[in-house]
């Protein structure tokens, strides 16, 4: 029997040390607790039948079969040695696969007919035919019956030891049951390798202490901690199983709220500048003269940021609303909420592009009301002022001498502003446009800003539709937003696919219908998703290996902006006014050629995906995006909403060389299907995984979630929620409950639980 060990106890202490190594070289567990909270990718259970999606070619698969066939034939390799090839057919159920060895000779007597084996490898289909060469193999039960030695490719030592152990004792024989777990095996580890290392640890472990109280456990529903860490890999049943695995799933997700509740309770601790509404001020001035209606959903979402921004304790709320939902005037209004109490606002943009337009838009709006200090300005003025990395030291250093002396209520810039030592003179709210990626960590530096100890309030805008349990697992400590519909009675775009391959003439009319826009006085954005031939990925932001069933050497390069600009300029689109826009311009270029699209000055433009966000042209009315399918779902629904902004209909043709039939060419034709930004999506989720969509958001905590997917998790997410505020009401300091400090501290991966807990 081996020593005893607890979740902390060093592989090497209870394995072989050589197994031992290779799981920690494979799979980075260094503990026993490490390698007990990966999960078994599946059961296998008796009669059981796979899954057809499993079983695709190039697939690392584990099956269990017995054989019911075999044949050898020699032969003599190109250096002249003889060999046996062995061939074997596996019958899995109702299976088969057919098992080759080009080197048989030893193998056939351990795997002669009716034996019953395990085999991991890579499937390959040839025609009907699953095949699977080389793979590694564990005898279960051979023809002699059990008893005899431990058979199979690998070291099979250890496991054969462990075998051996638990048949002495008389129990259930190893192989023998009812669900054996197949786990995702490496090159350097099997499956079964892994089932050795499981077996003995959990033989090894000294019953697991639960960080979690009865009282949470029994309303909740929740198999105890040791048990669940035992039948996770042991199943009696499937039940077992399932309950098992939703335990240990529900302590990732109580860990993560715990975390982001403890975050929120932190902020609220430091004031932050209360800022009523004021009758007579600039805000209400600002609303008298708007040249629209403000939407229900806009006045509803005005009035919850309203209220927040009126009390002394810091908002932090996310505001979500579709591209095109109004959400600037929504911020703008806030500010001047704050400019009215006599503080500073910031308004963040991701791009200098985008800073400069906003800048510029604000400006247009406030009118007389931006032109504090000028003469003719009105009465409650305030002004506006950008601040970017590309201006004149000149220029710079005056706008930074109105920002410290207070003079500007509102500036514009990216978000090198809160990187740079500005000083502000009273730093109020600060709003961030089109980045819902604004961590932790910014936010952090951003108490800094505030004056007199107080924190600034936080508006984050953002038109990527983010589900709710994402909204609630990544930006669990913001308050969540809405604005659900489209201003001014504007109409949805509508969106077709030209698949280019397929339907050439399609492409021909697309030039055409860019034409009659623009003889219509109307403007067209070309997306590419390159910048020119020697880009060799997609830069700027498109995804690489979208169209993941369009590989082969058939597949057209990717149009590139700068080729494709010549092309137009002198073929299709010849006499337009077109401008070329791309992420390596220097942005006094980028600047001027974005000014010129939108004053008019250019009738096309043909842009990498720095347009992405934000950018409000509303004469714009068709867009046409090139190697569609090498952009994310969600990307696709960003880059339409740039276009029919003005109570105009808006066209969307998405170009690709994408086949019909594959995925990538169905993902497309989701896009143009529908119009709902939240469908979209969670279609990008599914398709992407969370990772892609969230990036670094909260890679910290995140990047340690094992077994919990945002993604399919949205109901454990939601009830370990309510049981953390619970637990965090009642003991914010988690002083009574230092199991689950720990588990906090480790999710946070650094010092910051320390503050977060030390009131
Ligand atoms: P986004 O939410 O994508 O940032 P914007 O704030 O840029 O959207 O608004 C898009 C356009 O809609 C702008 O031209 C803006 O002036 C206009 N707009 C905003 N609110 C309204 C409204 N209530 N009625 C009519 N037009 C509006
Ligand atoms: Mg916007």
């Amino acid at each position: 029997m081996t020593a005893l060990a607890t979740t902390d106890t060093p592989l090497e202490d209870v394995l072989d040390a050589e197994l031992a190594e290779r799981i920690t070289t494979a799979f980075g567990h260094r503990t026993v607790g490490a390698l007990l909270h990966t999960l078994p990718r599946r059961y296998r259970q008796h009669g059981q039948r796979y899954d057809k999606r499993e079983l695709v070619d190039g697939e690392r698969v584990t099956i269990i079969g017995t054989v019911a066939t075999a044949a050898t034939r020699n032969y003599t390799t190109k250096q002249g040695q003889p060999r046996e090839m062995l061939t074997l057919t596996v019958k899995d159920e109702d299976t088969t696969f057919k098992v080759v060895y080009f080197a048989g000779r030893k193998i056939k007597y351990m795997l002669p007919v009716g034996t019953v084996a395990m085999f991991d490898g890579t499937v390959s289909r040839f025609r009907q035919s699953l095949d699977l060469k080389h793979p590694e193999f564990l005898v279960l039960r051979s023809v002699s019956g059990p008893g005899g030695q431990l058979k199979g490719s690998g070291n099979l030592a250890a496991l054969a030891r462990l075998s051996a152990e638990i048949d002495a004792e008389g129990g259930p024989s190893l192989f023998d049951r009812p669900l054996l777990p197949i786990y995702s095996a490496k090159e350097s580890v099997t499956s079964w390798d892994l089932l050795g290392a499981v077996v003995t640890a959990i033989r090894a472990l000294v019953p697991v202490v639960d960080p979690l109280d009865d009282t949470v456990r029994a309303a909740a529903g929740l198999m105890g901690l040791d048990e669940a860490l035992r039948k996770a890999h042991l199943p009696g049943c499937v039940e077992d199983a399932d309950r098992a695995g939703y335990r240990l799933r529900f302590d990732e997700a109580i860990a993560l709220q715990l975390l982001l509740g403890a975050r929120r309770r932190f902020v609220a601790r430091d004031p932050a500048p209360a800022s009523p509404v004021r009758g007579d001020g600039v805000r209400a001035a600002m609303e008298a003269r708007l040249p629209f209606e403000l939407t229900a959903g806009q006045e509803a979402v005005l009035e919850e940021i309203s209220a927040d921004l009126t009390v002394d304790e810091p908002m932090n709320r996310l505001l979500q609303g579709e591209v095109g939902s109004g959400k600037t005037v929504v911020g703008l209004l806030a500010m001047l909420q704050v400019v009215d109490a006599g503080r500073q606002c910031v308004m963040l943009a991701p791009t200098e592009v985008l800073a400069t337009q906003h800048h510029r838009s604000l400006t247009a709006m406030l009118g007389d009301l931006g032109e504090w200090g000028r003469l003719g300005a009105a009465d409650q003025a305030t002004r506006v002022v950008l601040l970017t990395g590309s201006m004149s030291t000149a220029e710079r250093r005056a706008a930074l001498l109105d920002i410290v002396t207070g003079e500007a209520g509102i500036v514009v810039g990216t978000h090198a502003l809160i990187q740079d030592s500005v000083d502000f003179f009273d730093l109020g709210l600060v709003v961030v446009d089109e980045q819902h990626r604004f961590g932790v960590r910014q936010r952090d530096r951003l108490r800094a800003k505030g004056r007199d100890g107080m924190v600034p309030h936080l508006l984050v805008m953002t038109a990527t539709p983010i589900p709710r349990t994402i909204a609630m697992t990544v930006f669990g400590d913001l308050e969540v937003s809405e604005l659900d519909e489209l201003p001014g009675g504007r109409r949805p775009i509508s969106t077709s696919v030209v698949p280019a391959r397929d339907k050439p003439r399609w492409v021909e009319r697309t030039w055409e219908r860019v034409r009659e826009e623009v003889g219509a006085g109307h403007r067209a954005y070309v997306v590419c998703a390159r910048i020119d031939a020697d880009t060799t990925d997609a830069p700027d932001g498109a995804t690489k290996g979208g169209g993941d069933d369009d590989k082969g050497s058939d597949r057209p390069p990717l149009v590139a902006a700068v080729e494709l600009h010549e092309y137009l300029s002198s073929g299709p689109l010849a006499g337009l006014r077109i401008g070329l826009m791309h992420g390596r311009l220097p942005p006094e270029e980028k600047d001027a050629t974005m000014s010129a699209f939108a004053s008019g000055g250019l009738d096309v433009l043909v842009s990498t995906t720095v347009i992405e966000v934000g950018v409000d042209v509303p004469e714009a009315t068709v867009m046409v995006v090139m190697d569609a399918e090498r952009f994310g779902v969600s990307q696709l629904h960003q880059l339409r909403g740039r276009v029919g902004r003005g109570g105009l209909p808006g066209l969307c043709l998405l170009v690709t060389n994408s086949r019909e039939g594959g995925k990538a060419m169905e993902r497309l034709k989701a896009v143009a299907g529908t119009t709902d930004g939240f469908l979209l999506a969670q279609l990008d989720l599914v398709q992407r995984r969370e990772g892609d969509v969230l990036g670094d958001a909260q890679s910290g905590a995140l990047a340690s979630l094992r077994l919990l997917s945002v993604v399919d998790d949205g109901e454990v997410i939601e009830i370990a929620r309510r049981h953390a505020e619970e637990i965090l009401d009642a003991d914010p300091g988690l002083d009574h409950h230092p199991a689950l400090a720990e588990r906090v501290r480790r999710l946070s991966g650094s010092d910051e639980s320390d503050y977060l807990f030390k009131y």
